[in-house]
């Protein structure tokens, strides 16, 4: 029997561990004035900090950040945490659609975000801790394997390095995986596959592993916040408890209705993840509002957290669970580091995967109750692949939910809109979106600096 109404009550409040750790003391500083600017830039998630890092580091602009809410309290703190930068859709599929040039150089592009939060981390001074490891993800058919070594072929061709790959000798599709991919994986024991993925479930026969990491997000940007008001005293504000309502874009200003006060401007960056609450008003050209609006679906994420006493080391894993890539049964993912706990060091394991349509969750808001229905599942059907040490019905010291927004492409959205562009665009979590929002922060500031960029797959269409 299971015994949940005991360890976890008929309503469990949403409690992510990353806002926990945030600042509780900061006063509200809301916009009380109306004010000229360079650069608007809506939303404090890592997205919107990014930009306004990389904006005010490489260009002379004044900036002003305004958030609705407090910084970080986005999917930035309601995520799993996890540094990668792999798109959501398999690279060869960028291929096939967009082309091998411009595929390639988005995920160079993307990779490249490692170097861009080592300078973040680096000239802030963060002290947010950031754990690097190898990731590992677990697969169990064919089909994941000859996809998951195209890719690896693709980015050998175009000079990107590889992830390893290692099937286990058990694995019963062993003979067929075509002869054009020997070069890239291994044949190991199962055993070998049980340890990569801390997994008992020998479905899994096949690992890809990669760089990855995981950091508390919201943190860090709290902490990197800090450094660009104290460093750019004279042409930095950040507002929060600011709602952006309005966005009204004649051929040369905007005009921004935010809060109480307007705000004119010669740019706006929307990193708002995607979704859309406030109207934009294109004076110019071709209506933007409506189109803004059916660019982005949005989904519901789940994850649980637990800590326990003993330290085991930093790791990210993902399961696959569909047999096919591409059906529509989510992945399941857990990641684990040291973790500050009022008794001392301890470990927090968090378990993710569980997505729900905001379709189907009309009444969905930031602060809804986790659905006890989905702790059960996080149990019943994810804890045994992820953590098969763990009792089943165990009380989870977290649980959390977030807002994913995936574009049409389920690539990021970054750049200019076509419509009129003094309004620009870093948003598009598509699951994966850390590492790609501080990618598109400094790719809106070379756009700022005039740097002609070739055509992307993060241009907006
Ligand atoms: C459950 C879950 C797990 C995830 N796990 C991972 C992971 O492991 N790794 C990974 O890379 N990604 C992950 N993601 C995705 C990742 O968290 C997001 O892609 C990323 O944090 C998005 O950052 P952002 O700044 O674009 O959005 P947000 O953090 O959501 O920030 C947007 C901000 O804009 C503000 N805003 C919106 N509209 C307005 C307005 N009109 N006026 C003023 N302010 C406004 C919001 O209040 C918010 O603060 C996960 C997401 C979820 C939900």
């Amino acid at each position: 029997m299971i015994i949940y109404c005991r360890l976890v009550p008929d309503r469990i409040r949403s409690r992510s561990p990353w806002i926990e750790q945030l600042a509780t003391n900061e006063a509200p500083r809301p916009l009380d004035a109306d004010v000229t600017t360079d650069v608007v830039v809506v939303g404090a998630g890592i997205a919107g900090v990014a930009t306004a890092f990389f904006v005010l580091r490489n260009t002379a602009n004044r900036v002003l950040l305004i958030e609705r809410d407090r910084v970080g309290r986005g999917a930035t703190g309601h995520n799993a945490g996890q540094l990668t930068t792999y798109f959501e859709r398999p690279l060869s599929d960028l291929v096939d659609s967009c082309g091998f040039d411009q595929a390639i150089a988005a995920q160079r592009a993307v990779d490249g975000a490692w170097d861009l939060l080592d300078v973040m981390v680096a000239e802030s001074g963060a002290q947010a801790r950031i754990d690097r490891f190898v990731g590992h993800m677990g697969m169990f058919s064919l089909n994941h394997l000859q996809i998951h070594l195209r890719n690896s072929l693709l980015r050998e061709r175009g000079g990107l390095r590889p992830p390893s790959c290692v099937v286990s000798e058990d694995a019963d599709f062993l003979d067929e995986i075509p002869t054009e991919y020997s070069a890239l994986y291994s044949v190991v024991p199962q055993s070998r596959v049980r340890e990569l993925l801390g997994t008992t479930d020998d479905r899994y026969c096949a690992v890809l592993s990669d760089d990855g990491g995981c950091t508390n997000g919201a943190l860090l940007i709290e902490q990197v916040l800090r450094f660009l008001q104290s460093r750019y005293q004279d042409r930095f504000r950040f507002v929060d408890h600011t709602p952006v309502r309005r966005i009204e874009l004649d051929a040369k200003t905007a005009v921004i209705h935010a809060g109480e006060h307007r705000v004119t401007t010669s740019r706006v960056v929307m990193c708002t993840n995607g979704f859309v609450d406030h109207v934009v008003k294109n004076l110019v050209g071709s209506d933007i509002g409506a189109q803004m609006h059916h660019r982005v679906s949005g989904t519901v994420g789940y994850m649980a957290g637990f800590v326990e006493d003993a330290v085991r080391d930093a790791g990210a894993i993902s399961y696959i669970r569909n047999a096919i890539i591409g059906q529509a049964t989510p992945y399941v993912y857990v990641t684990r580091r040291p973790f500050g706990w009022p008794q001392g060091a301890a470990t927090l394991t968090c378990i993710g995967g569980p997505e729900i349509s905001l379709d189907d969750h009309a009444t969905y808001t930031p602060d809804s109750d986790f659905p006890v229905e989905v702790i059960k599942e996080i149990d019943n059907d994810i804890r045994p692949i992820v953590d098969s040490t763990r009792a089943k019905g165990l009380a989870y010291d977290y649980a959390w939910h977030g807002l994913m927004a995936y574009t049409e492409s389920r690539v990021r959205l970054i750049g200019f809109e076509p419509r009129n562009p003094l309004l620009m665009y870093n948003l598009g979590c598509n699951g994966v979106g850390f590492m790609p929002s501080i990618y598109g922060g400094y790719r809106i500031a070379r756009l700022l600096c005039g740097e002609s960029l070739e055509p992307s797959i993060f241009d907006p269409p």
